[in-house]
C-alpha cells in the first residue's frame, strides 16, 4: 500500500505521521455514476477519525451526495482520484491537525448544550485546543453523529494512554478511528457497532493475543470471516507491527527517543511511565530501534542500566534485539556497520550484562525471522553477529573440556 505524509506539503520522507494514499473506482455510468474509495478505513484509521467523516467531507464540497453503507465510502459522481487528495488535505487540515503545532495527533472534542455546542481539536502533542469552522457542513454532521465514548475494557489498543486521558472529557473521538463507523446513520441500520470493528486488535502483541481477544466475535459469520482476513495478514510470528499506528503509545515513545537520545535513563523511564507501557515488551523495540546511532556498539555500553531495569523476560530480549535489528538494517549505513560486525558486538555487550540469555541469543542467531525487517536483512544482521556466536560456542566447548 502506498504510503504518503498525512501532511502532503511536508516532503521528509522520514516524517513520522503516515497514511495511505488515496485510492479511488469509478463504478456505475450515467447517472448512477459514482466514486467509492476502498481505502477510506485505512485512511481514516491513520487520521484518528471515523471513515464516515473525510467521506462526508467530500460529499459537503463537491455537493454530491454519499453513501457509507457495510464499509463501503462512496461518493456519487465521477471525481478524480486529485480532486479527492485535494479534498482529504483540506479535510485534514481543518479538521485534523493542530492549528498551533501542525501535527495531527489531535481529537474532536465537542462541548456544550444541545444547539449550542462549540467543538474543537484537541492536540495530544501540544496541548493546545483550537476550534474548528462551526460553520463548515461538516460540523452539523459530526455534531449528529459523534463519536461517543464508550468503556471498551480490553478492546482496542493497548497501552490505553488516550482512553486514560480521555477519562471524564465531555465527548470525545476516541483513538481508533473505526470507533463510530457505525453509528453513522448511514451505516449499519442498528446504530450499534459491531464488535469486530473495533475488537479485532490489529495492534496485539502477538498471536495468542488476537486468538484470545478474537474468539468472542466469531460467533457471528461476518464477523468470523473478518477476523480470519485479520488473521491472515498476522503471521505465527506475531508480524503484525507494520499495522502499529503513527499514533500508538509505543510509536510516540519512539518518535521521543529519536528526538531525545541524550535523555537520562531516569527521564526515559519516566517518559515510558507517561505513555501507560510500562512492562511491555515493545518498549524495548523502541529502545533498541530509536535510542542509539550508527555508533551503537559504543553508546549501549552506558545504556546497559538502563537496558537492564527494562529486560524482565525472554519477549523482552526478543523485542530489544529487533529494535536493534531495526536500527542495523534501516541505516543508511548498515552494510557498513554490519560488515564492521556491529551486531556482535552489540550482542556481546548485552551478554556480559546479563541482558541476554545464552539459549536464546543463540536461537536468535540461528534463526532468520521478517518479524522486523525483510528476510534478507535479518539474515545479514545475523551473519554480523557471527563472531559473537562463534565465541558463544568456543566458550561452551572449553568449559566442557575443562
Ligand atoms: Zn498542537
Amino acid at each position: 500500500m502506498a504510503m504518503v505524509n498525512i501532511r502532503r506539503d511536508v516532503e521528509d520522507k522520514f516524517y513520522r505521521y503516515k497514511m495511505p494514499l488515496l485510492q479511488i473506482k469509478v463504478e456505475g455510468r450515467g447517472n448512477g455514476i459514482k466514486t467509492v474509495v476502498p481505502n477510506m478505513e485505512d485512511i481514516a484509521r491513520a487520521l484518528n477519525r471515523p471513515p464516515t467523516y473525510p467521506t462526508k467531507y467530500f460529499g459537503c464540497e463537491l455537493g454530491a451526495q454519499t453513501s457509507m453503507a457495510n464499509d463501503r465510502y462512496i461518493v456519487n459522481g465521477a471525481h478524480t482520484a486529485d480532486r479527492l487528495r485535494e479534498l482529504l488535505d483540506s479535510f485534514i487540515e481543518q479538521f485534523v491537525l493542530c492549528p498551533s503545532c501542525k501535527n495531527p495527533e489531535t481529537e474532536l472534542v465537542i462541548t456544550g448544550k444541545s444547539g449550542h455546542e462549540d467543538m474543537h481539536r484537541d492536540c495530544k502533542a501540544c496541548g493546545r485546543q483550537n476550534g474548528v469552522n462551526m460553520r463548515h457542513k461538516l460540523v452539523a454532521y459530526i455534531l449528529k453523529n459523534p463519536v461517543k465514548k464508550k468503556e471498551k475494557g480490553k478492546k482496542g489498543k493497548k497501552g490505553g494512554m488516550t482512553a486514560e486521558a480521555n477519562v471524564g472529557g465531555p465527548m470525545v473521538f476516541e483513538k481508533g478511528a473505526e470507533d463510530g463507523s457505525g453509528e453513522d446513520e448511514d451505516a449499519s441500520p442498528s446504530g450499534t457497532p459491531a464488535p469486530g470493528d473495533q475488537g479485532v486488535p490489529t495492534t496485539g502483541t502477538d498471536i495468542d493475543d488476537v486468538l484470545g481477544r478474537s474468539d468472542p466475535v466469531l460467533g457471528n459469520p461476518d464477523e468470523a470471516e473478518e477476523v480470519s482476513k485479520k488473521l491472515a495478514k498476522t503471521d505465527l510470528n506475531g508480524d503484525d507491527d507494520e499495522d502499529e499506528d503513527a499514533d500508538s503509545p509505543y510509536a510516540l515513545l519512539g518518535g521521543w527517543l529519536e528526538d531525545n537520545k541524550d535523555a537520562s535513563d531516569a527521564d526515559i523511564i519516566e517518559k515510558i511511565k507517561e505513555y501507560g507501557i510500562a512492562g511491555k515488551y515493545k518498549v524495548l523495540v523502541e529502545i533498541g530501534h530509536h535510542l542509539f546511532s550508527d555508533e551503537v556498539a559504543k553508546e549501549i555500553t552506558k545504556r546497559i542500566p538502563l537496558i537492564q531495569a527494562l529486560v524482565t523476560s525472554e519477549k523482552h530480549q526478543k523485542g530489544l534485539l529487533g529494535g536493534l535489528e531495526r536500527l542495523l538494517a534501516l541505516s543508511p549505513n548498515s552494510d557498513a556497520l554490519l560488515a564492521a560486525g556491529t551486531t556482535s558486538k552489540v550482542l556481546m555487550e548485552l551478554y556480559q550484562a546479563d541482558i541476554l540469555d545464552e539459549e536464546f541469543v543463540k536461537n536468535w542467531g540461528t534463526h532468520v525471522s521478517k518479524k522486523y525487517v525483510d528476510k534478507e536483512k535479518s539474515k545479514k544482521v545475523r551473519k554480523s553477529a557471527d563472531a559473537f556466536l562463534k565465541w558463544l560456542d568456543e566458550a561452551d566447548d572449553e568449559s566442557e573440556s575443562e
